[in-house]
């Protein structure tokens, strides 16, 4: 088999997109898996819309995401250059052979004569398409266009009657009927090429063997394999990913979800755990996991389980599989990544020296189980840094003035006193204890040392809370709520 030579090949006219995202990560994992070539080409000849900006948050986000790619415009590599408005003078020597073979013609058509084309063809109930007005000018007629100040575009004349037929990987055998093609513009007036045509000059040019792209690109294909037979080359494999659409089922928009990857990190998800969600949305394993690291998935995936149905995507699976990865990854990582969130909220110092780095270790340590993001961070540690709380509700208040409250807390109180620090299991040991001493278990002895800890009837583990806190300020927090609930 030929080497595997694949593309991303993102328009930089916006952020990287969940749907680019995925489309990059499919191409990634069929080049990893076969020991191919990744290629990233900038599709830059959208001119008002592309930005180097974009085209660096895409190579970012890229980057952040792990998907690593072989020759590409920062790297360089033997068919570069990798951006298409680079590539100019390649096209060129493209639209001189189409122009001899006779596939290539100018059009000097303006807006309103198209406009007026269009409208005559929807009268006779045909479908609007460009249908060649300016094929076979003489050289005079274009001379006089031309004289009239009227700048052409080069039109692709489609071969008519004719059926195209695509294999593609995921979607089978599609076909298209060329009539239904109207002769479309492959160079712009300003001499700058068209998708259309670039994307298959390059992907010839650079030994792309599949393609693999969002659905939205299928009714391009057509076109496309008018170009390659036209040119007399023979074309990629395609594969054609599905939609993604939001848990209503309408296409997958703000509305869902943040769109952009670069939302997702700023948010605290885990590249990896977005690697992961990404390869779900669309491809299935075989089994029920549904955890899999990189390495895992470009052992199992195959183009052969990607759906030729719709992927859903579905925020609260993302968060879910993030705070697994959040749960199980090493949790100096894991705090350094909280930090920022602990910084912004004024809960860590902007250099934190060894003794604090400790304590944001064991605080992130006691809360991120209960985390779908690390932005989420915050709110749960509120109770660690806040020294003046309110109780959450009525309810709450109502714990603290239960009968045997008075006797937990001086218990717990006595216990405490002359310690001067305490790990995990001595707080669990105390808790243990002051049980013992009032005679009474569970909810009742541990639910109001809760509510005098934090003001909350939930949250992270006691003989979590305790440590973090230290005796003395389980003591003070202990005197200042029962001194609340007695006014
Ligand atoms: N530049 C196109 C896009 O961003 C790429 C389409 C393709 O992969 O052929 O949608």
């Amino acid at each position: 088999m030929k080497d595997i030579r694949v593309r991303f090949a993102p328009s930089p006219t916006g952020p990287l997109h969940i749907g680019g995202a995925r489309s990059a990560l499919f191409n990634f994992l069929l080049a990893r898996k076969y020991g191919g070539s990744v290629i990233l080409r900038i599709e830059d000849t959208d001119l008002e819309r592309s930005s180097r900006e974009s085209e660096k948050d895409i190579m970012d986000s890229l980057r952040w995401l792990g998907l690593s790619w072989d020759e590409g415009p920062d790297i360089g590599g033997p068919y570069g250059p990798y951006r298409q408005m680079e590539r100019l003078d390649i096209y060129k020597k493209y639209v001189e052979k189409l122009f001899e073979k006779g596939y290539a013609y100018h059009c000097y058509c303006t807006e309103e004569e198209l406009e007026q084309q269009r409208q005559e063809l929807l009268a006779k109930g045909e479908m609007p398409r460009y249908t060649g007005v300016c094929y076979g000018l003489s050289e005079e007629e274009r001379r006089k266009r031309e004289e009239e100040g009227r700048k052409p575009v080069v039109r692709f004349r489609v071969p008519q009657d004719r059926i195209i037929e695509i294999n593609d990987l995921v979607r089978g055998k599609v076909s298209f009927e060329s009539s239904g093609i109207g002769d479309f513009i492959i160079v712009k007036s300003d001499g700058v090429p068209t998708y259309n045509f670039a994307v298959v000059v390059d992907d010839h040019e650079m030994g792309i063997t599949h393609v693999i792209r969002a659905e939205e690109h299928l009714s391009n294909t057509p076109r496309q394999v008018l170009l390659y037979e036209a040119l007399g080359l023979t074309p990629p494999e395609f594969a054609h990913i599905s939609l993604i659409l939001g848990k209503d089922r309408s296409k997958m928009s703000k509305r869902h979800g943040a769109t952009s990857i670069n939302q997702y990190r700023r948010e605290g998800y885990l590249p990896e755990a977005m690697v992961n969600f990404l390869a779900l949305l669309g491809w299935s394993p075989e089994g029920e996991e549904e955890v899999f690291s990189v390495d895992q998935l470009i052992e199992r995936f195959s183009m052969d389980r990607v759906a030729k149905s719709p992927a859903v995507f579905d925020l609260e699976k993302l968060r879910w599989l993030n705070g697994v990865y959040i749960r199980n990854s090493d949790l100096e990582r894991i705090a350094g990544l909280a930090l920022p969130y602990l910084q912004e909220a004024g809960y860590a110092s902007e250099n934190p020296g060894p003794e604090e780095w400790e304590r944001i270790k064991n605080v992130v340590e006691a809360v991120r189980e209960y985390l779908g993001a690390l932005s989420e961070i915050t709110e749960h540690v509120r109770i660690f840094f806040e020294t003046q709380f309110d109780f959450e509700d009525e309810k709450a208040a109502a714990v603290l003035r239960e009968e045997q409250v008075p006797a937990v807390m001086e218990a717990l109180k006595s216990k405490l006193a002359g310690v001067d620090s305490l790990d995990k299991e001595g707080a669990k040991k105390l808790l243990k204890e002051v049980s013992k001493e009032v005679k009474l278990k569970g909810r009742k002895v541990f639910m109001p040392i809760r509510v005098a800890l934090t003001g909350m009837t939930h949250g992270p583990e006691l003989h979590d809370i305790i440590p973090l806190l230290g005796a003395e300020e389980v003591i003070r927090r202990v005197e200042a709520s029962m001194a609340k609930v007695r006014e």
